[in-house]
């Protein structure tokens, strides 16, 4: 059994390797980020709330997160382990779920400030059909164009220098007192993840000796 926290900074690829490392070996993906959109796509109460907080221009409240985590992990159809990505957020999360679960390890990526700018400030959605592109990873076949509908490729309004270096701030700021309990406690593996998605799953894998090739 393994059970791994995932972190990083968005434009980290923290999704793509919690994928990954999800489908090589078997683990459950338990990424609180797509429970919420999946609740909110399907219309349930959860995604009501979910929706309502947003709409007021808040973050979903640390309780809620908990309580989805904590259900969604009693489901317990995590037979070979769990990787967990959005979750804890706070000292008291980390606490008791340190406490509940031995896990193996966090995977904190990291991601020079920079390289986060450059990485966010590419991203482009379609103004039409909310594709999503991105100018360095992704690109369009017509810089300004959507390559499905032909709709206006735009910036999120939120993707500018400015309230990026808010959320990166807040996210060091959230993120430091969570390091420390976890490097008190667990195998804390810091990755440099400004290289190819390959590159940094083998250095993970290396990190937790895992097997290399996938089984
Ligand atoms: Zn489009």
């Amino acid at each position: 059994m393994r059970k791994f926290i995932i972190m990083g900074i968005q434009g980290s690829g923290k999704g793509s390797q919690a994928k990954l490392l999800a489908e090589n070996f078997d683990l459950e993906h338990v990424s609180v980020g797509d429970i919420f959109r999946w609740n909110v796509q399907h219309h349930t109460k959860l995604g009501a709330q979910v929706k309502r907080t947003i709409a007021i221009g808040e973050l979903v409240g640390d309780d809620l997160v908990e309580s989805v985590v904590r259900e969604r992990l009693a489901a317990h159809d995590w037979n070979f382990g769990f990787i967990i990505d959005g979750f804890p957020r706070n000292a008291r999360q980390a606490q008791f779920f340190l406490e509940s679960y031995d896990i193996d390890g966090v995977i904190n990526l990291h991601l020079p400030t920079e390289e986060v700018m450059h990485r966010v400030l590419s991203r482009r959605l379609c103004s039409q059909c909310g594709l999503d592109y991105n100018l360095i990873a992704h690109r369009p076949q017509r810089p300004d164009s959507c390559d499905v509908c032909r709709g206006k490729l735009v910036a999120r309004e939120d993707d500018n220098p400015e309230a990026l270096a808010t959320r990166l701030a807040a996210y060091e700021e959230e993120t430091r007192p969570l390091i420390e309990i976890f490097e008190g406690k667990e195998f804390v593996a810091t990755i440099d993840a400004s290289k190819s998605v390959e590159e940094v799953q083998a250095t993970i894998r290396e990190r937790f000796g895992l097997p290399v090739r996938s089984t």
